[in-house]
């Protein structure tokens, strides 16, 4: 574990920009080089080369790639009442939340006979990414599935990596019912993306691939959406980050929690505490200590802890202004005026507010999407939402009269290009005999 903690105010810029680094994106060159290989060998050899890599990064030989409608409903009869309750409760308050997002055409007419009308339709086809190397994350089928399942999209394409015995989680497999997934393959990492991309002999190629995974899925991600034409991502949404604020009066044991909960994720999963209090600092410290010796996945949390980051500030603002330049993908606000604190807070891809809102909350159940965009994205790119299943574009329909409202400001402004076919494509019409057109 990292126990240093770091004084903003006496750190230098270079000081403070290696505090804030991204572990994940240290080694960039050499990983580029590895996915761009597997994306080369994907496109080349197509089934194989998916064999190939899910034996050698996920250590199982397969014999098929498709999850066949009989696993479905044998994982279905396997699981627990419990944890399908859990799983359908989670997916209610999901759609609930995503169903309030449904969009109306918007139709306008912007002057009399000029009718403008921007209008919704599903993406054809989407890739759903579900990550799988360290933890199985049923989650993610729920926060990718039921956007795409009330976005419309025709066809729903579920890919996740296989558990060494060659198989996906039971609970994947449910939640993909739920949302009506009815196409399910067993590959992973960067290999899976290129074959959403490509396609493979198994494995038809989609429009846009979503969801979050290590750092060979977002470079995949990032590679393929610049090599195949109208292919296109959701966002990079690598490896998580968690960054908490706390003022003296915050929970201590509540806030190593929460950065545990981050920690636990993977070894290259970035945990940062800001706090204008060095007492409540050191009790986190302290409960970290506690309760890492109870966890489950204590030695990946231990390991991400390494590259963790506790930063004492000389006040609150000045932690906003710390949180506002690295642009979490999850933001904890534990403080008394943490209401307040929100009017100032401007770029994390989900703010949970005060001591009652952990993240656990929005990474499974309360409603809103836990695909988010990290390395910093989250001041330029929205959370994943039901938008980014379907597409927008304009329809516009004018009539003679309308033409000849807009005419006057067109012309002047064809001639200003200097773009005179522009020009003559509305004075023909209009110089023309109504009587002349209809005959036509
Ligand atoms: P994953 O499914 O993303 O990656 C596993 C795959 O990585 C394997 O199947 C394998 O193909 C590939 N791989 C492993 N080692 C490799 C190597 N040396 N070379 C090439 N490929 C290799 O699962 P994961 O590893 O558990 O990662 C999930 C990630 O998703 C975590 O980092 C987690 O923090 C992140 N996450 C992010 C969000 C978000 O919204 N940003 C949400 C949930 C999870």
């Amino acid at each position: 574990m990292n126990n240093e903690i770091y004084q903003w105010s006496r750190l230098s810029h270079t000081e403070r920009q290696a505090v804030l680094a991204r572990p994940a994106i240290s080694e960039s060159a050499l990983l580029s080089q590895q996915v761009s290989h597997i994306i080369k060998q994907v496109k080349a050899n197509g089934d194989d080369a998916l064999y190939d890599f899910t034996e050698k990064f996920d250590g199982v030989k397969l014999n098929t790639l498709t999850v066949d409608a009989a696993q479905v409903e044998a994982a279905k009869k396997r699981l627990t009442t419990t944890r399908f309750n859990a799983i359908a409760s989670a997916y209610a308050n999901i759609k609930r939340f995503h169903q309030a997002q449904v969009s109306a055409d918007i139709r306008v007419e912007t002057t009399p006979g000029v009718v403008c009308t921007l209008k919704t339709e599903a993406i054809e086809s989407v890739g759903l990414y579900i990550p799988a190397g360290s933890a199985s994350l049923p989650s993610t089928v729920l926060m990718l599935g039921v956007p795409a399942q009330l976005a419309n999209c025709p066809r729903r394409v579920l890919v996740c990596p296989p558990n060494k015995n060659g198989q996906l989680a039971d609970e994947i497999l449910v939640a993909a019912a739920l949302c009506e997934i009815d196409e399910i393959y067993r590959v992973g990492g960067a290999q899976a993306c290129a074959a959403l991309a490509f396609g493979t002999e198994t494995i038809a190629p989609v429009n846009k691939i979503f969801g979050p995974g290590n750092k060979y899925v977002t470079e995949a991600k990032k590679q393929l959406s610049q090599q195949v034409n109208g292919f296109a991502i959701d966002m990079p949404a690598g490896p998580s980050e968690v960054l908490v604020i706390a003022d003296a009066n915050a929970n201590a044991s509540f806030v190593a929690a929460d950065l545990l909960s981050q920690a636990e994720h993977g070894v290259d999963s970035q945990v940062i505490l800001l706090s204008d209090n060095q007492v409540l600092i050191e009790a986190v410290q302290v409960a970290l200590a506690e309760q890492l010796k109870t966890l489950s996945r204590a030695d990946i949390a231990r390991q991400a802890l390494k590259q963790s980051r506790l930063i004492l500030t000389k006040d609150l603002a000045q932690a906003v202004t710390v949180s506002n330049s690295y642009g979490p993908e999850h933001l904890i606000v534990q403080t008394d005026n943490a209401p307040q604190l929100l009017t100032e807070l401007r770029n994390a891809g989900s703010i949970f507010v005060g001591a009652y809102s952990p993240e656990s909350a929005g990474d499974y159940a309360s409603g809103t999407n836990h695909v988010l965009p990290t390395y910093g994205y989250s001041k330029v790119i929205s959370s994943l939402s039901l938008a980014d299943f379907s597409r927008r574009y304009t329809v516009q329909e004018i009539s003679r009269q309308g033409l000849s409202n807009l005419a006057q400001c067109i012309c002047e402004l064809t001639d200003a290009e200097g773009l005179d076919a522009h020009q003559r494509a509305v004075t023909i019409r209009l110089e023309t005999p109504l009587a002349q057109v209809l005959n036509n």
